[in-house]
């Protein structure tokens, strides 16, 4: 029997995955792994077997867990990894942190520049992990120094060239944790701030179906083209799979209506793909991050 190393945070075994999903999808973790703090990652790493599998989740807003679980050790970041420290030029924040909480820290501290990150669901960790972005501002645009948990329990600080960031994708070392990052900020004017906020957040909710189960923008944009404008023009908008389906609101989200498994949605996005293709010729990429063994 596979036992892990003996760690201040806490262990689950075959830990259900789906309620910490914004798809509400997916097995369960053979071992789901909160660290207390960096210190207790370094440890676990040390002393995991190599050939453990480590995956590592945010707030699981850009993933489709797959109904067969995920084998080995999922890591979730949880309070040790929550701290955000405010400085004159810029924000570090833990990896646990939501986006949205470091931009309004930054608005509550006078600092213009982080507002886009209001609009992004996911922790700090999962937005240098996508290079996440919206609304014109993206972590490659504000990223000072990432540091990061290597598989042999180190520490390292990289800076954003190290870290390859490219359109919604980072070329993070293998199974490497974020822990923390360092975004830059300018002192700004707090009612410019806040009206961009606003601004965003009602963007957001004209456009997106931020209350339902999804998990964002489901395939990148192509080179110069927009993913929403070929799914449209291939006629996907609202088309079903079981209780899966492509938003009619937004036609490059899908959405879990209730039931649906992953199997469901991940089938649901390459009936997608393959009609955007015999439409246009487009291949779209997934920017959704489909992990785990298939149900
Ligand atoms: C309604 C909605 C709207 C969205 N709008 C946007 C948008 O405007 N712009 C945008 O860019 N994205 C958007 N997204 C997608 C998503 O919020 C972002 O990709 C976000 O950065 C993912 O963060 P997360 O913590 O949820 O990561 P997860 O979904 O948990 O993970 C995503 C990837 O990052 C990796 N990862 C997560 N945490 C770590 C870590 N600490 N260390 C190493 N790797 C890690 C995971 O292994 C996985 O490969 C949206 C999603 C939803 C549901």
């Amino acid at each position: 029997m596979i036992t892990l190393p003996d760690i201040r945070g806490r262990i689950a075994k075959d830990a259900a995955l789906a309620p910490v999903t914004w798809f509400r999808v997916g097995g369960p973790a053979e071992f789901l792994v909160r660290p207390a703090d960096t210190e207790d990652l370094c440890a676990l790493m040390r002393q995991l077997p190599l050939e453990m599998p480590v995956t590592a989740i945010g707030a699981a807003s850009n993933l489709i867990v797959r109904d067969g679980g995920i084998q080995g050790v999922v890591i979730k970041l949880a309070r040790g990894f929550g701290d955000i420290v405010v400085e004159p030029d810029g924000i570090i924040a833990g990896a646990a942190s939501l986006d949205v909480t470091v931009a309004e820290q930054a608005a509550a501290s006078c600092l213009s520049g982080l507002e886009f990150l209001s609009g992004i669901p996911g922790t700090i960790g999962g937005a240098v992990a996508m290079n996440a972005g919206a609304y014109g501002g993206e972590i490659a645009g504000v990223l000072d120094w990432a540091e990061l948990v290597t598989r042999a329990g180190d520490v390292v600080r990289v800076n954003p060239v190290e870290l390859g960031l490219s359109y919604r994708h980072a070329d993070l070392p293998l199974d490497a944790v974020v822990v923390r990052a360092r975004l830059r900020a300018q002192p700004g004017d707090a009612t410019a701030i806040a009206a961009r906020m606003q601004e965003i957040k009602a963007r957001r909710e004209a456009t997106q179906p931020v209350r339902a189960r999804t998990g964002g923008s489901t395939f990148a944009n192509p080179p110069g083209m927009k993913a929403w404008e070929l799914i449209d023009a291939a006629g996907c908008r609202g088309l079903r799979r079981g209780n899966a389906q492509v938003s009619e609101l937004h036609c490059n989200f899908l959405l879990n209506n209730g039931e649906a498994t992953a199997g469901d949605l991940e089938a649901l996005g390459e009936d997608v793909r393959a009609r955007v293709e015999r439409s246009s010729g487009v291949k779209l990429r997934w920017e959704i991050k489909r992990i785990g063994v298939p149900g």
